[in-house]
């Protein structure tokens, strides 16, 4: 595992706090992991430091991996930072003495305002060394400002930042990665699985200073796939400190209350595809529902659905929590459902299209209030009477399913299904599906290993077949607005079109892919500009990789839209996929806007290696077609 030297503990000042771990030593494990884009050394740096707070400060562990990711604790329990740029100048401003007009140049020029800030700091006349700050007093108070509500809020979250600014050491790099935090997006290019690897490979050398090779990837895989049952450090990092990587699996795993992210599927474009992927292997078809993923958890007596994201929406659909024990037969303990929640119509038993459902309200609903009602369709039992399911095929997990749940008229059913063999088998159950008003099947292998439940994977073993692919639209995307053009004429007051992003996983950053502008509505305008204005920023993120694209303005990124196009060609423009099918970037072609995906975060969206894969599939579909062309 050691690959590069980590100078990052022997070099950090000690201060102080020789006692807590010091900010300014993570401050500059992240300068070395920003400095490489190496995999190994970046790995590398984080499993030295992680090593250093395991045999020194091992309960300041949870926290420093914590804030390597940037958070503050399980997705799940949705506390996050995202302190905006108004706020964090104010604070700079205060607490440095630079005037507003200076901050915000700077940040011109540097598109970052952690280098801003640690600029500032660096240049600014004191009559004392500041002292530095440790590891758990960060935490601390990025929690306490991310909890702050009520009136005084924003100049409670003013002091706290303040404080910590002018108690950074100017002589390390405390203030930059401290304002990087603060905004939500250290962006040092470490993604969450190298986290995972540094954990794994940390708690192994820490035990064991002579592991082998063999050993650091069991602990690898073992960490990896603990953390895939149960996403939450809080419950794993104090478990490896107790007893390494040995029986972890026993020790931790999938667990009622605690959602896990969800099994994806990968597209096919017609029928035969299926038959072609999955030849010779038992497979069930199962309608796509047009809903919202709904991940049902209960113990305890109390059930709690969760979304896509791992998002607690248990508020957010009080009428399910209350009618979900209805469909739960006796002697049931405690489950994990997956599901899909769907608008329904009680009088004419009608399910209703997605935009319905979006219809109701986000917060504070009321059941009492509620037009628009819900039906579940169950595909899945992913954990049932203290025992986790993921590891027993798809044919076993639904047996269980319908035999110890209930169909309750108008609430709840299992996803309707069928065992399909043939092409026309399966073309007849798409029509019906789409008659039932869904978007297609969906088709899963059922025996056997390759029939398990696998957490957060867009796996092959599930096939997602859409009636819009049929039509030769291929699958749609979900992309980031990341910037706006004005409007003119009629749509002055709103944006007149918007620039769209795919996510590259590997670079974390935001690729440009089209700009799109026509389907829009003028309500549909308006709506998007109440959302979007507010998200504005003035100078765009270091992570854009924009291409030659240039709007008018740019946003924070988080909304997600689902787009349809006509193809997808290479690009001078944009960047999205480049360097993958060649140096030139891939765009859309007649992008059309399908709607919002409220369930997705910007981090969810379609990556490029998706993008890359759609290009390659339409590539080799029109190499059929012409080869077909020329054999008739
Ligand atoms: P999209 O929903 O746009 O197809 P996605 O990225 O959310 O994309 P996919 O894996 O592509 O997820 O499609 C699966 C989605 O379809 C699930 O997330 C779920 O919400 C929905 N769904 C509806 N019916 C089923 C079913 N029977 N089995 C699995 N998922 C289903």
């Amino acid at each position: 595992a050691a690959t590069a030297s980590s100078k990052s503990n022997a070099s950090s000042k000690t201060n102080n706090f020789n006692d807590t771990i010091t900010f300014a030593q993570l401050a500059d494990t992240f300068t070395n992991i920003e400095s490489t884009s190496k995999r190994l050394e970046i790995a590398d740096h984080l499993t030295q430091f992680y090593k250093h707070v395991i045999l020194t400060k091992p309960a300041e562990l949870l926290m420093t991996v914590y804030l390597s990711l940037n958070r503050l604790c399980p997705d799940y329990e949705g506390l996050e930072l995202g302190i905006g740029e108004g706020l964090l100048i104010k604070a700079i401003v205060e607490s440095t003495g630079r005037t507003t007009a200076k901050v915000k140049e700077d940040f011109k020029k540097a598109g970052d305002l952690g280098t801003v800030a640690q600029l500032a700091r660096k240049n600014q006349p004191t009559m004392f060394k500041a002292k530095g700050l440790n590891v758990p007093s960060v935490f601390k108070n990025l929690k306490e400002i991310a909890t702050a509500s009520g009136n005084q809020s924003q100049t409670k979250k003013i002091g706290i930042i303040m404080k910590m600014l002018t108690n950074c050491d100017s002589s390390t790099n405390e203030a930059k990665f401290l304002i990087r935090l603060l905004e939500g997006k250290l962006r040092i290019g470490l993604a969450e699985r190298t986290v995972v690897v540094s954990l794994a490979h940390a708690i192994v050398l820490s035990r064991d200073e002579k592991a082998t090779k063999e050993d650091l990837e069991k602990g690898v895989e073992v960490v990896k796939q603990v953390y895939s049952e149960l996403p939450s450090y809080d419950m794993i990092v104090p478990a490896l400190l107790d007893g390494g990587i040995n029986d972890l699996q026993e020790r931790c795993h999938l667990t009622p209350g605690i959602p896990l992210k969800p099994m994806l599927a990968k597209p096919t474009k017609a029928v035969s595809e299926v038959l072609d992927r999955f030849e010779g292997k038992s497979f069930t078809c199962e309608y796509k529902y047009d809903g919202e993923r709904a991940q049902i958890h209960y113990h305890d007596g109390k059930v709690k659905v969760f979304s896509r994201n791992s998002e607690d929406m248990s508020n957010k659909y009080p009428d399910l929590v209350e009618q979900l024990p209805r469909a739960i037969k006796p002697g049931v303990k405690n489950f994990v459902i997956d599901s899909e929640a769907v608008a329904f119509d009680k009088q004419t038993k009608n399910i209703l299209p997605f935009q319905e459902l979006t219809r109701r309200k986000r917060k504070d609903v009321k059941v009492e209030d509620i037009t628009v009602k819900v039906h579940i369709f169950a595909f899945d039992l992913l954990y049932f009477n203290d025992k986790p399911l993921l590891h027993e095929d798809l044919t076993y997990r639904r047996k269980l399913l319908s035999e110890n749940f209930v169909q309750v008229e108008d609430e709840f059913a299992m996803a309707k299904s069928m065992e399909a063999q043939s092409t026309e088998e399966i073309g007849v159950f798409l029509e019906e599906s789409v008659r039932d008003s869904c978007e297609g099947l969906m088709v899963k292998l059922n025996l056997g290993e390759s029939a398990w439940y696998t957490p957060s994977k867009r796996s092959m073993n599930w096939l997602k077949l859409k009636k819009d692919y049929l039509a030769g639209a291929g699958d749609s995307l979900d992309l980031v607005v990341i910037g706006g053009y004005h409007g003119k004429g009629k749509r002055t007051n709103v944006y007149g079109a918007y620039l769209l992003a795919c996510y590259d996983e590997d670079s974390e950053s935001y690729q440009s892919i089209c700009k799109i502008g026509t389907g829009f509505s003028e309500e549909m305008l308006e709506q998007h500009y109440k959302l979007l204005n507010p998200l504005e920023i003035t100078v765009p993120k270091s992570y854009y990789k924009l291409g030659t694209a240039k709007p008018d303005v740019f946003f924070e990124p988080q909304a997600v839209w689902e787009v349809l196009t006509a193809d997808l060609s290479l690009s001078p423009v944009y960047t999205a996929a480049s360097g993958e099918i060649s140096e030139r970037g891939i765009s859309l072609r007649f992008p059309r806007f399908i709607r919002v995906r409220d369930d997705k975060g910007a981090e969810d969206a379609t990556t490029s290696d998706q993008v890359a894969d759609m290009y390659r599939n339409q590539a080799s579909a029109q190499q059929k077609a012409t080869k077909a062309d020329i054999d008739d």
